[in-house]
């Protein structure tokens, strides 16, 4: 069965997570670990739990969500699985890290793009790869059909959604992405968001205001 360890990070209070299995081995989605003592909150959990990490996944590239993939890729020499349109998105960080005053994020050298539809799989467990654009220009999804569990990203949260004012953000293809790709899982599906408290796909189908429409 899948677990899973949610970590609050960065300025931008991001959720970082890291997922396990039986097996031992770990998945890390979306690193926003920056300073030296959340990089060691993440790393002492996958030491104390005895984990193996041997995937790396971003939802999307917007800047508090990719803060911690360097350290995650050189620390357990993983590459970075990501959609290949989100490539933009990264370099779209240039303007955040010159406004912080920090060093420019690059994609990194060993990145994968990961095809949506497919599954990625590490351990015992199969994530599904959805397409929910509309926050980012290519924003994914990953859907665990056994558990029923689902890291969305920025695309839906806890009786709201997505922002839509970034570069690659447009109202209509999230709204889309929603109704299509993640309303039709079922209301049991835990959700867990790349920001504040998990919910489920049956709360956000009767209680989010944006989906009232749909
Ligand atoms: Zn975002």
């Amino acid at each position: 069965m899948l677990q899973v360890q949610r970590f609050v990070f960065n300025d931008f209070q991001e959720n970082t997570y890291v997922i396990w299995d039986e097996s031992g081995e770990c998945a890390i989605i979306d690193p926003g670990c920056f300073r030296e003592n959340e990089r060691l909150a993440l790393s002492n959990f996958i030491t104390e739990r005895g984990l193996k990490p041997v995937l790396l996944l971003n939802t999307h590239c917007h800047i508090d969500h990719v803060l911690g993939n360097e350290y995650v890729m050189g620390k357990y020499a993983l590459p970075l699985h990501l959609h290949q349109d989100e490539i933009q998105t990264y370099n779209d960080t240039r303007k955040w890290t010159a406004m912080f005053g920090i060093a420019p994020l690059t994609v990194p050298e060993h990145t994968v793009f990961l095809t949506v539809g497919e599954t990625i799989t590490f351990g015992n467990t199969s994530l599904k790869i959805l397409f929910t654009p509309g926050h980012s220009i290519a924003s994914l999804s990953f859907f665990e059909a056994e558990s029923l569990q689902l890291f969305a990203g920025d695309v839906l949260f806890k009786q709201s959604i997505g922002r839509t004012d970034l570069h690659g953000g447009n109202l209509s293809t999230l709204l889309s992405s929603i109704k299509n790709q993640l309303l039709v899982l079922p209301d049991a599906t835990k959700v867990y968001a790349g920001h504040n408290e998990p919910t489920t796909i049956g709360e956000e189908r009767i209680q989010n205001p944006f989906l009232r429409n749909l």
